[in-house]
């Protein structure tokens, strides 16, 4: 394939799937424009998704941090919480990081338009642009990444500020006396922990019989009973089957598995249940571009569409929902469009819940294998037997490797703790690199610190971990 990066190409929204691969399209000599509502890029991740709710953890773990200090004989007095200033730290830290995204983007000569697109056909966008004014622009190729948005239940509708998606959640109207979150998964834990650690009230309730479907289930655990201590309640195998407003809060029906109900009132419900590709781009019809079922758009795995010049890639097309695939896939496919042989297939790609403690894995998880009927050996390493997790006075994490029992190959990655979310990208680089359980042992990590349980894992696995005895057979 020959290189052809003299191309004028366009990127159809700026979150970080479409920023990063207008960026590298402009490092690769491409003429590049880029559309989005916004005044800088960002997209959800930097306004209303990932950044925002990082900064309001850090905050949560620093109150539930000085709670437990106690316990090393340092007390503080309750928090006075000035939620204007807070709400103005994460508002800066999301000011700071789009604004340096606008830079970038001037500095690259990139033709920023704060606009929507529609299609006209494939090569040419009508853009609307946030004054009204519209125009016609004609590109080789338009790389798509519109993203996603809060999934909706329909029995769940309310036109009350006391509903709230995760963009409510995130604005931090006021701190609730109680807050009920209606969904398990990462979004409506980290934003619950954000709450609890504020002072509200949480209850958190999942209709399957766990929090946090995709993760194995002893890692999952030491994060549960941190959250049970937290939380005011946790409803498994529970469904909200209505709500209603009363003026004074909402009153929620929860309907246990066994057909129980019970009513409550909430002064805010959090709905998290997922997210939904915003794959409705007016004028896609227009073009070969394809829908899938799960409203995903289908592309192959240079992020092409049954378009050969339309290109779609982050959250648009498809799970895992997450920055750093949506980075990766866009920068994929920007190579591909200039030439370069490559398609996106990654070995592993990192999944972390920033709740306290953390929670990441990448690469097989021990419940896929069971369910692939696959073979691996499974080694842990209970961070009790960890010198830096002690000191920090955090026991209760474990890290897990999966390896190949034949070739000794690193499979999976899955860690529980405090700071988990930094540690697993070794992980991410052993299953790329396709290193052995020998190749983590004998790699020096540095003392004390978490790290060193990545290298104790591998050293389980030949049954040699320093920090575990393990008594000789026979
Ligand atoms: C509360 C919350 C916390 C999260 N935390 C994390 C996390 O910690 N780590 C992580 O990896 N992920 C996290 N995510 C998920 C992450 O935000 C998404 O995976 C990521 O933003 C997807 O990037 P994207 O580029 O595909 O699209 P998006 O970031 O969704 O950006 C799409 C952009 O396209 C624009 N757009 C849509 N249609 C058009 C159109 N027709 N014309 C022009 N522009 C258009 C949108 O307005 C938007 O700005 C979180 C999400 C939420 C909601």
């Amino acid at each position: 394939m020959t290189e052809s990066t003299n191309l004028n190409i366009a990127v159809v929204g700026a979150g970080p799937g479409g920023y990063a691969a207008a960026f590298l399209a402009a490092d690769l000599g491409m003429t590049v424009t880029l559309i989005d509502p916004e005044v800088n890029p960002g997209g959800v991740c930097l306004y209303r998704g990932c950044i925002p709710s990082k900064a309001l953890l850090h905050v949560a773990k620093l109150i539930e941090e000085s709670h437990q200090a106690k316990d090393w004989g340092i007390e503080f007095a309750s928090p006075k919480i000035d939620l204007a200033r807070l709400r103005s730290f994460k508002e800066n830290v999301v000011k700071k990081l789009t604004g340096g995204l606008g830079v970038l983007s001037k500095q690259r000569k990139i033709h920023y338009v704060k606009g929507r697109a529609e299609f006209e056909n494939s090569t040419t966008l009508q853009v609307t642009k946030s004054n009204g004014s519209q125009e016609s622009l004609s590109f080789d190729k338009i790389i798509l990444a519109t993203g996603s948005r809060p999934a909706i239940v329909p029995a769940l509708k309310l036109d009350t500020p006391r509903m709230m998606d995760s963009t409510g959640a995130l604005n931090l109207e006021d701190i609730p006396g109680t807050l009920l979150v209606v969904g398990g998964g990462y979004i409506g834990l980290e934003l619950g922990s954000v709450y609890a650690a504020l002072g509200t009230r949480v209850t958190v309730v999942e209709m399957l019989p766990g929090l946090l479907p995709g993760a194995d289930r002893d890692l999952v655990l030491p994060l549960h009973k941190r959250l049970e201590k937290m939380f005011d309640g946790i409803r498994l195998n529970t469904t909200v089957a209505s709500v209603q407003d009363e003026g004074n809060g909402i009153r929620a029906t929860l309907k246990a598995q066994d057909g129980t109900t019970q009513e409550k009132l909430f002064d805010r419900v959090l709905v998290s249940v997922g997210r939904k590709p915003n794959s409705e781009i007016p004028g896609i019809e227009k073009t070969r571009a394809q829908v899938g079922e799960r409203g995903f758009i289908q592309v192959n795995k240079q992020l092409q569409t049954d378009d050969p010049d339309v290109y779609a890639i982050g959250d648009v097309v498809g799970e895992p929902m997450l920055a750093h695939k949506a980075s990766h896939e866009g920068r994929t496919a920007v190579e591909a469009i200039a030439g370069h042989k490559v398609a996106f297939e990654p070995n592993a790609i990192p999944a972390v819940v920033f709740t306290d403690p953390e929670l990441a894995w990448c690469g097989l998880t021990e419940t896929q294998a069971q369910n692939e009927n696959r073979e691996v050996k499974v080694v842990k390493f209970p961070w009790a037997a960890s010198g830096r997790a002690i000191t920090l006075d955090r026991p209760e994490g474990m890290t897990k490797i999966l390896f190949d029992p034949q070739t000794e190959r690193v499979l999976g990655v899955g860690i529980v703790g405090a700071g988990a979310g930094e540690m697993i990208a070794e992980g991410v680089l052993a299953i790329e690199m396709a290193a052995l359980a020998r190749d983590v042992a004998l790699t020096i990590h540095p003392h004390p610190t978490l790290s060193e349980t990545v290298m104790e894992s591998a050293e389980v696995f030949f049954g040699t971990s320093t920090h575990i005895y393990r008594p000789k057979r026979g």
